[in-house]
């Protein structure tokens, strides 16, 4: 059986590694249009590749993706974090679990995973082709003719890999399937207050967002709840790339203009807020200049800003804070509301939404259901994760589905 997987990123290879080791009969070449191959797993999680997450219920880890829920339920009650782990343990790689559930190589080093696969692909002789862009996929006598380079060969499967590639999804539309308009996903947001005005590298532990996406009169209210960041153009953290994965397309459509909430100490409701500021100020702290205070856990200096923004004057002493700033306060500290003006460049993960439209393809084998022998994984379906190790995980599973798919045509 002939193989062509185009695209050497994280999904075409564990495909490309497991159906060599099941199909000892299969000739698997991997086309990869970059220089290299796997470059975005060597920039992954910060040079350190956070590879799953240690979340071992098929159903609650679908929870962390805002498009494919469904569709990957069934994966990976097949394959899923528990057998990615046990695969990279059982082919030598050491890993470990952080306090939040993200699963790297012991080593901290992607160049780990980059290596155990390229080991992995010369054992078994899969040809691997850098600098081959896969130019045409003609279906052809039951499998397909390649052109890339000006050659064509002919493959009878293939796994078409491209990740968040334009030429990709074309290459996807040429044959037949339907591809969902890719745009951004996990993303800091531009934001322009004097409330957060110069204090970029201050963070909360926890906040919560409810982002009010004003696109066409119908605004999407989205929800969630994560450590934020004040970063020098807006905010980022957990809690905005959650806002802005799951409100991906909203936020494009609205031209990426919105308004958020944010409740910057959900653990306190309104009333045990205000019982504790009443107290601080007209008791323990009455004396002290409002300038001097402190409220744990939001950092000094946010603090000061919000005090400031609620008009009260931080040379004044605690006591004399009227009834008014201390309702101004609690609006700012439980209900602060900013304007969302743009989406700021991710340092992190990046990811797009949009891709293969889910129902052509066939989750049991990952087969196209308009195509036959052609498969899908990674990031050119429209399948896409938050951050932790999710984005991954997908490509796992999938690449691990279309082995399985392929050992069963053997
Ligand atoms: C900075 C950054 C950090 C990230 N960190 C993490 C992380 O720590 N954990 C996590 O889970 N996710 C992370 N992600 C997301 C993750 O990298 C992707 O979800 C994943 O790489 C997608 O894999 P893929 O195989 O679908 O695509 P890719 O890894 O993008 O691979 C696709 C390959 O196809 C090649 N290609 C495209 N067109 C052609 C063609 N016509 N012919 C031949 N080759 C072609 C491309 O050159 C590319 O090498 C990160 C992303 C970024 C950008």
């Amino acid at each position: 059986m002939r193989i062509a997987v185009v695209g050497g990123g994280a999904a075409g290879f564990f495909a490309a590694l497991n159906t060599a080791e099941k199909n000892r009969n299969a000739r698997i070449t991997i086309f990869e249009a970059a220089h290299k191959p796997l470059q975005k797993v060597f920039i992954s999680g910060g040079g350190r590749c956070n590879l799953t997450h240690a979340c071992f219920d098929p159903t609650r880890l679908t929870e962390f993706y805002p498009r494919g829920q469904q569709e990957l339920r069934s994966l990976f009650s097949r394959f899923q974090p528990r057998d990615t782990m046990t695969w990279f343990e059982n082919h030598g790689l050491i890993l470990k679990t952080e306090e939040d559930n993200r699963v790297f190589p012991a080593c901290d080093s992607s160049q780990a995973v980059i290596d155990l696969f390229m080991d992995v692909a010369e054992k078994y002789r899969i040809r691997v082709r850098p600098q081959t862009r896969v130019e045409h996929i003609t279906p052809s006598n039951g499998g397909f003719e390649i052109q890339a380079q000006g050659k064509t060969e002919q493959f009878d499967v293939c796994i078409l890999s491209t990740g968040y590639s334009p030429p990709g999804w074309k290459l996807a539309e040429s044959l037949g399937h339907t591809v969902t308009p890719p745009v951004p996903s996990l993303f800091p947001f531009t934001v322009k207050s004097p409330v957060i005005a110069g204090l970029q590298g201050i963070s909360l532990p926890v906040a919560q967002g409810k982002l009010d996406v004003a696109a066409d009169g119908k605004s999407p209210k989205l929800q969630a709840e994560g450590a934020l960041l004040i970063t020098h153009t807006g905010l980022s953290g957990p809690l905005i790339y959650r806002l802005s994965a799951w409100g991906a397309q909203a936020l494009a459509k609205a031209g990426y203009k919105a308004t958020l909430q944010l409740d910057l100490i959900p653990a306190l409701d309104e009333t045990s807020l205000r019982d504790k500021l009443n107290q601080i100020f007209l008791h323990t702290e009455a004396k002290k200049k409002l300038g001097n205070t402190g409220f744990d856990p939001i950092p000094h200096r946010l603090w000061l800003s919000l005090l400031a923004a609620s008009g009260a004057n931080l040379e004044e002493r605690c006591e004399v804070i009227g009834k008014k700033s201390i309702n101004r306060l609690i609006e700012h500290i439980k209900y602060l509301k900013l304007p969302v003006s743009g989406k700021s460049p991710s340092k992190e993960e990046f990811v797009s939404c949009g891709g293969v439209a889910l129902k052509e393809v066939d989750f049991k084998t990952m087969q196209s259901r308009l195509v036959p022998n052609l498969y899908f994984g990674g990031e050119i379906l429209n399948i896409d994760g938050l951050t932790g190790g999710f984005n991954f995980q997908a490509c796992w599973s999938e690449g691990w589905t279309i082995s399985e798919a392929l050992k069963a045509q053997n």
